[in-house]
């Protein structure tokens, strides 16, 4: 049988050790992520949370933003404080998952701790004592469950779940172009300690309210289709959300849903928040590159999934977004497989 290579190379080997060193010699450690948190940031922070609670350590868990509402029963989401000011000085380190910098966790006050960043974002800014950095992971779950090992704990139910949510998610359900042997090696693992993916895939994708599908009905009839159907523009607004009772929790995974059409390279969903801020999503299939996009507006993400806030009005920034988009879906189409 071949031996699949788990781990990436001697560089990660020895930023791992650090890690694992500094772990050991601390006590109080707090876990947080970027605000907004997804199944990446929770399946991440709570694996690492439980890895903490077996070594004997105090931990704690903050967050900007609550978990969307899907995520509220799986372990320990009851665990995480919601704040956006640490008031708490009695840390010995920090650890933040899957943010490029401190500011994109949404909470102040975690200045001058020990710090240890573990990402697989492009674009992190190396803000911590450590940092373990590497694109190459399909979800900063990956790296959180090569250090669980390394620390020596046993893979629980517990953990092997919040690892397979990271991942199932992260990935867009084993859709995303960054999936590798490494993926599957972790999840098979997750399977052993009793995960049952049929039933984690009808939790994270099947618990719609009857609200929830009103909502896509009415933000695919407002779908602009642009650029000969190859990219798909979706609108959110208050008004879109009080005609079907639904708030602006129950958006997670729609932008999925038009590069379910065959033509459809890419989608674009801007979100218009109260502040006059505009929330831009964007996800796309193959070499489409959106994270260039969400890069040149102050965001970030994946080739495949990225992100970024504008201020608005929307008619203001809406053109040249899309003429990005198009651009980015051409560069693609080039080099399709
Ligand atoms: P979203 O569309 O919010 O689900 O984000 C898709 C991907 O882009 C995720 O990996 C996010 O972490 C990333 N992302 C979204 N917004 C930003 C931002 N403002 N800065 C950096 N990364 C972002
Ligand atoms: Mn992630």
């Amino acid at each position: 049988m071949a031996i699949l290579r788990m781990k990436s190379p001697a560089t990660t080997d020895t930023t791992l050790a650090r890690i694992c060193d500094a772990i050991r010699t601390r006590r109080r450690f707090l876990i947080t992520s970027h605000q907004r948190p997804d199944g990446d940031s929770i399946g991440s922070q709570l694996a690492m949370a439980f890895a903490l609670d077996a070594l004997g350590k105090d931990v704690r868990l903050v967050n900007a933003d609550p978990a969307p509402d899907h995520y509220l029963e799986f372990p320990g989401v009851d665990r995480i404080r919601i704040a956006r000011t640490l008031d708490d000085r009695h840390i010995d380190a920090v650890i933040v998952m899957e943010s490029g910098d401190l500011a994109r966790t949404g909470v102040s006050g975690l200045e001058g701790f020990f710090t240890i960043n573990i990402d697989h974002h492009q674009g992190n800014t190396s803000y911590g004592a450590l940092n373990w950095l590497d694109e190459s992971a399909a979800a900063c779950g990956e790296l959180v469950f090569e250090l669980i090992r390394s620390l020596g704990v046993p893979l629980t139910l517990d953990i092997a779940t919040h690892i397979y949510l990271a991942i199932l998610t992260d990935t867009g359900s084993f859709h995303h172009s960054n999936i590798t042997p490494r993926t599957f090696d972790i999840c098979r693992q997750a399977v052993e300690a009793g995960v049952n993916p049929a039933a984690m895939a009808r939790r994270v994708f099947d618990s719609n309210s009857f609200g929830k599908l009103k909502l896509i009905g009415a933000l695919l009839d407002e779908m602009d289709l642009m650029d000969e159907g190859r990219l798909a523009v979706m609108y959110l607004n208050d008004e879109i959300l009080a005609a079907t009772g639904t708030t602006a929790n129950d958006t997670e995974g729609l932008i999925n849903l038009p590069l379910t059409a065959r033509e459809i390279q890419a989608v674009v969903f801007f979100k218009a928040a109260a502040d006059g801020e505009i929330r831009v999503s964007m996800r796309s299939k193959y070499d489409v590159d959106v994270r260039t996009v969400a890069s040149r507006h102050g965001g970030g993400g994946h080739k495949n999934a990225a992100g970024f806030s504008v201020p608005g009005p929307l008619d203001a920034v809406r053109g040249g977004i899309i003429r990005e988009l198009t651009e980015a879906i051409a560069l693609g189409l080039q080099s399709r497989p």
